[in-house]
């Protein structure tokens, strides 16, 4: 089981999230929980290490900023122990779960469960911090913001879970967002592939990286809500969204459980900025010119669009990269122009990459067209667009985000019927 920092959010909360864990216990089930930072505290940490010291050693940052999850997971097992469970918190460093030395951004490498197994065995719930490990120096990690999803995967595979159930704020995933659109409707299955996707495409209920490792892994994934009643669906009876593999959904849709769709998930991405540079020669080595300094800078690129030459060998390239790096990809450029050879930088952070998800794309024509004449009808305009085996998005502007998730939502035949 693994809470997230809204559902640790002080005493309350801690005791709400002890109920679910004993109950699941009492159930009969060997019960291991990884919990957050409570919801704020994680950015709180982050503030102090700035202001101590603004360009700070990742290494001391990780000490402080791991320290959120000590906190909550102390105070989980106390909680849980008060209601009259025996419970037993174990650190990063204790397990241990070690991971590779990259301080603030690290991998978990491999998990020692031996203890664990036996603690859990002899009938003690297990809490266990998430975005915290422990590097072969023996000093504390993070594993990168929103990690603890990340660290539940890794427990689960490595104690042979039977099932990782994630509780989050909302109830498990959806067709879209549903505060954009009141009609989406909740999914009782999503593929790992399609949750990989919508996930990096800015449906926000799991870490990317988590939903990797669980695909590798193999290790059956449950999103539900940690905010129910005495009387809610118990979590056997999966009331959230299982993430499975292609197989086993194929038999969810032979038995009729799921619906087949041509379109899983809409998402929708604020965040990323667009990049112009225009006039850059046509010629071989010009784009690794281009994006050489950004992936030694760790910047992330997107998109990327190169448009036909013009006549004097020369052409345009646009891309896309994360809000937050725009202004040191920006000045890398500017310090390459006359390498590279471009004429104007030109960028805009006041854009939307929307984007379909579904592996029924991967047998089935036409989505790609569905997506760009919904658009054209309510005069949405496509700056760029790119597309894998089971997913396309489109750049847009950003004030028209909602109207272009309303619109495809309901192009694809998403929307759920009234009383659904
Ligand atoms: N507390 C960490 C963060 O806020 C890890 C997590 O909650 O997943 O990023
Ligand atoms: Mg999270």
């Amino acid at each position: 089981m693994k809470f997230g920092g809204t559902s640790m959010a002080g005493t309350e909360r801690i005791r709400r999230v002890a109920n679910i864990v004993r109950k699941q216990a009492a159930g009969g089930n060997e019960v291991a929980v990884v919990v957050s930072a409570m919801a704020g505290e994680t950015d709180r940490l982050v503030n102090f290490c700035r202001e101590a010291n603004p360009i700070y050693d990742p290494a001391e940052y990780d000490v402080v900023v791991a320290s959120g999850e000590q906190v909550t997971s102390g105070l989980l097992a106390l909680t849980l122990q008060a209601l009259g469970c025996r419970a037993r918190s174990w650190l990063g460093w204790q397990m241990p779960i070690r991971t590779i030395e990259a301080h603030a951004k690290a991998r978990v490498e491999d998990i020692d469960s031996e203890a664990l197994l036996a603690s859990m065995k002899a009938g003690e719930i297990a809490v266990i911090p998430g975005f915290q490990g422990v590097s072969h120096e023996g000093r504390v990690t993070t594993l990168g913001r929103g990690g603890s999803d990340t660290s539940a995967v890794a427990v689960a595979a490595a104690i042979g879970a039977d099932r990782c159930d994630i509780y989050t704020d909302v109830d498990g995933v959806y067709t879209t967002d549903p505060r954009i659109v009141a009609k989406a409707r909740k999914l009782k299955a999503v593929t790992y592939e399609e949750m990989l996707e919508l996930a990096s495409v800015g449906a926000k209920v799991l870490q990317t990286r988590s939903v990797g490792l669980a695909m590798k892994e193999g290790v059956r994934v449950q999103v539900l809500s940690s905010f129910i009643g005495d009387d809610a669906v118990p979590a056997d009876e999966i009331p959230g969204t299982m993430i499975v593999s292609e197989e086993e959904m194929e038999a969810l849709l032979e038995k009729g459980e799921m619906e087949r769709q041509l379109v899983t998930g809409i998402a929708h991405d604020k965040n990323e900025a667009k990049v112009i540079l225009t006039r850059v020669p046509d010629r071989p080595g010009a784009v690794a010119h281009i994006f050489e300094p950004l992936a030694q800078a760790s910047i992330n690129v997107d998109m990327i669009i190169q448009n036909v030459g013009r006549d004097k060998g020369e052409t345009d390239v646009t891309f896309t990269v994360p809000q937050a790096d725009l202004a040191r990809a920006q000045a890398l450029l500017e310090d390459r122009r006359d390498e590279i050879g471009f004429n104007r930088i030109i960028t805009d952070s006041k854009i939307a990459k929307i984007s379909v998800v579904g592996v029924g794309m991967k047998s089935h024509a036409g989505v790609a067209s569905t997506m760009f004449k919904a658009l054209a009808e309510r005069g949405i305009n496509i700056q760029a667009i790119s597309t894998s085996e089971i997913k396309v998005s489109v750049l847009i502007d950003e004030d028209e985000t909602e109207l272009a998730v309303r619109v495809l939502h309901t192009a694809y035949g998403l929307d759920a019927s009234d009383g659904e």
